[in-house]
């Protein structure tokens, strides 16, 4: 019998290593030591921070040296570049451990349900921001962008992200990690409107101040917001949203005296009004939509429509996990069926892959907690040979996969490709990381 806990982790985003991190600090309250494998299907860590978090908001990104040291514990590795469910099956990886954690979060876009939302140019969130960010899924994407209008559906600050980015110069995102191909192709764009469209009011934006408040402090980009869609007051909202409501409103009045085409391009945010169609031919042409009210803090829609023409649109309305075999599934959802995290036996679940896209990145933090201790509650150390197991697997299947010290070689060569006062250059394309692993 094993002294050793031994754990799988399956993705190595925010809720991967906070579970990690919950199960390494638990040894010092007299639980078993633990053994840990953090696999990811891409040969770089940390999810989210890398592939999803805005490549101007650095200080966000910065919870990724608290992940590193997760990662340097003898008793944690990092497995990058073998896929659960294509390169190994999630059951066999139950048999190897005692404990099996999904963490992979929400990557797949959720879709608007509406009439031509296949047609060329509409790209939703998932596939955009993957591509600002390198994300190698999405390098190849080229999305056009030798156009004038965007519409940017949704309220929450991802919405906000993809309309900032868009928006801001070269300048002003010098010191990002934004990029290069995202950054030749927009800061050679000839935007002039992008429009941040809310289903609901202007108090139901999921938007946080802080975010909202930026895109009035941009350099080439005026926001405009309509004086009879902003109220005087916040109303009526629960005691602990009084300080950000307020706050939000305070920036939307501010936008209410900011005049369309003060700057070469104009962000209008547009309330009240949900999507009914994407038009056009093959090509997007324009967003009709349906003005909206709000009752009971319900979207209801007045029969009343309006159009804006545009050549591309970008939902950002939302996330969805994606299915491993052998893991029940909720597929309305799009999140795994767990009861507080326990999907089966020795099969768990933490963060969005759990809860759905919701909460800032600490909230996993807790949620990746809680769970732990139910892992370490239900689990007790058997004969599984864990990362032992895995490294024979690994070896008998001929699979090419990456240590923590492969990514640290990764990340030393962007950082030496970065111009000052650049992070880092990143390397968007799994072949060219392989280059720099292996010479
Ligand atoms: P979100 O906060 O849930 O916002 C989704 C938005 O899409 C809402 O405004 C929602 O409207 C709207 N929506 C949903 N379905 C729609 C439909 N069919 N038609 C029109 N609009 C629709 O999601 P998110 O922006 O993707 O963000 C995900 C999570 O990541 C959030 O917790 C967010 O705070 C977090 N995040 C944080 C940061 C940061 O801290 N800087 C940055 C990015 C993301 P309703 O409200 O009416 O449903």
């Amino acid at each position: 019998m094993s002294k050793h806990l031994k754990v799988a982790i399956i993705g190595s985003g925010p809720s991967g290593y906070y579970a990690a991190e919950a199960l390494l600090k638990s040894e010092t309250t007299g639980a078993p030591p633990v053994e840990i494998d953090i696999l990811d299907r891409l040969p770089t860590p940390y999810g989210l921070i890398r592939g999803g978090v805005a490549p101007d908001h650095q200080s966000i990104k910065g919870v990724a040296k608290r992940f590193e040291k997760t990662s340097s514990h003898e008793k944690c590795r990092f497995i990058g570049h073998i896929n659960v469910g294509k390169d190994i099956s999630l059951d066999t990886l139950k048999t190897m451990y005692d404990a099996v954690v999904i963490a992979t979060g929400a990557p797949l876009d959720r879709n608007l349900g509406i009439a031509g939302e296949d047609k060329y140019g509409v790209i939703g969130s998932a596939s955009l921001v993957g591509w600002y960010n390198s994300h190698p899924d999405f390098a190849n994407l080229k999305p056009n962008l030798d156009i004038k209008d965007v519409v940017v559906i949704g309220n929450g600050n991802v919405a906000i992200d993809v309309a900032r980015v868009l928006a801001k110069t070269a300048d002003e995102m010098a010191a990002s990690d934004l990029a290069s191909h995202a950054a030749e192709v927009i800061h050679t764009a000839k935007l002039e409107n992008i429009w941040l469209v809310g289903r609901r009011g202007p108090m139901e934006g999921k938007f946080t101040q802080k975010e909202l408040g930026e895109m009035g402090e941009l350099e080439n980009c005026v926001t405009v917001a309509k004086l009879e869609q902003i109220p005087d007051e916040i109303g009526e909202v629960g005691e602990k949203e009084i300080p950000a409501k307020t706050k939000n409103l305070a920036h939307l009045q501010s936008f209410t005296t900011n005049v369309s085409g003060e700057k070469p391009m104009t962000l209008h945010v547009e309330f009240y009004a949900r999507p009914v169609e994407i038009l056009g031919g093959d090509k997007v042409e324009g967003v009709r939509f349906e003005r909206t009210k709000v009752e009971n803090g319900q979207c209801v829609g007045t029969g009343e429509n309006f159009d804006i023409p545009c050549q591309m649109v970008v939902p950002c309305i939302g996330y969805l996990s994606e299915p491993i075999e052998g893991a029940a599934f909720n597929q309305g959802k799009g999140k795994f069926k767990s009861v507080e995290g326990v999907v089966d036996d020795n099969l768990y679940v933490v963060g969005w892959a759990k809860r759905g896209p919701s909460g800032t990145i600490g909230t996993n933090r807790l949620d990746a907690k809680a769970v732990m201790d139910i892992v370490l509650a239900k689990t007790s150390c058997s004969m599984k040979q864990g990362g032992v197991a895995l490294d024979q697997y690994i070896k008998d299947n001929d699979l090419k996969t990456v240590c923590f010290d492969d990514w640290k070689k990764i990340e030393m060569e962007e950082e030496s490709l970065a111009s000052d006062p650049s992070p880092r250059a990143k390397i968007p394309h799994i072949k060219e990381m392989f280059k720099v692993i292996e010479k």
